[in-house]
């Protein structure tokens, strides 16, 4: 049954295979989707070629598939998509919302905080220079579906962001605005390591005048306190041939406990009780147990 207007989506970038903390978000992202009769995008964020591994997208596509995490409709690649972000960077800088820039990152960085470089008075041309959002707002405030309240006021935020780069490239704040936006995304369920991230991405669907979707931030998978697993720092790949352990291990760290008569059974059984076991209330419970962990070793 279709009856929900939940889309959900997952939204690897092609920089490496999926590692456990990546398998993390995909799991927990499908399991909102599917506990929601929604529907479960899967969009390929290769928009950064020099950071990009080749053999990485058909990896992490063979990779879902071995853990029967299917996505509904074909799946998005960004890289086809220049001319859209192309037409919303020009709408942007049409209405107001956008400067180029040419500073270094080191002038920015000079910058006091809640300054913006003197750029946004030149009127440079788009060519060779940083398109850059001209972010105003005093405070950002949204309702993180398993983190609750969250606001970042004028003291965390940067003043501008890059949505083009000097070299041509589209940014990721831009491309995954636009691109949750153009697929009807209802729920942006990732990892907390783009909380702040999340402050730039509202200001443009302010910009755009768009409904802003419900947010979802996993716990990150950490090797050590304070060290997430990423593919930068080569954690090692998921085995598809390992698909259900790695799926109850993913489980568990999403609160759920596996019974243990599926443990060593089908990836359709365990996907299915998971769906119809899929908490958030166990998800927060769990992290706010370890916070207390953390909290009394400090
Ligand atoms: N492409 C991003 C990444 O792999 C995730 C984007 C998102 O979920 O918003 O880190």
């Amino acid at each position: 049954n279709n009856a929900s207007n939940y889309v959900g989506r997952f939204a690897p970038s092609p920089s490496g295979p999926l590692h456990f903390g990546s398998l993390v978000t995909a799991l927990g992202s499908y399991l909102q989707a599917k506990s929601n009769d929604g529907k479960w995008l899967l969009r390929i964020e290769d928009i950064d070629p020099p950071r990009e591994v080749a053999g990485a997208s058909d990896c992490i596509l063979s990779c879902l598939e071995a853990h029967q995490l299917f996505w509904d409709d074909s799946v998005v690649y960004q890289s086809q998509r220049s001319e859209l972000y192309a037409d919303k960077i020009e709408w942007l800088h049409k209405h107001g919302f956008t400067y180029h820039c040419q500073c270094t990152r080191a002038e920015l960085c000079q910058l006091s905080q809640g300054q913006i470089c003197a750029c946004v008075g030149l009127n440079l041309p788009a060519l060779s220079h940083a398109t850059r959002f001209n972010f105003s707002s005093p405070a950002i405030h949204f309702n993180d579906q398993l983190l609750g309240k969250i606001t970042f006021d004028q003291t965390q935020l940067a003043r501008q962001f890059a949505i083009r780069r000097k070299d041509g490239l589209f940014a990721y704040q831009l491309a995954v605005v636009v691109d949750d936006i153009q697929q009807g995304i209802t729920e942006v369920a990732r990892g907390a390591d783009l909380l702040s991230a999340t402050a730039y991405q509202i200001a443009l669907y302010q910009a755009f005048d768009c409904a802003i979707p419900q947010f979802l931030h996993f716990p990150v998978v950490v090797s050590e306190p304070g060290k997430k697993l990423s593919k930068q720092n080569h954690a090692s790949a998921v085995q598809n041939t390992a698909a259900a352990a790695n799926l109850v291990a993913a489980l568990q760290f999403l609160g759920l406990l596996v019974p243990r008569e599926l443990t060593g059974g089908a990836i359709a059984d365990i996907l299915g009780w998971a769906i119809d076991n899929w908490d958030l209330a166990k998800l927060v419970a769990k992290t706010e147990r370890i916070d207390n962990r953390i909290a009394q070793q400090d």
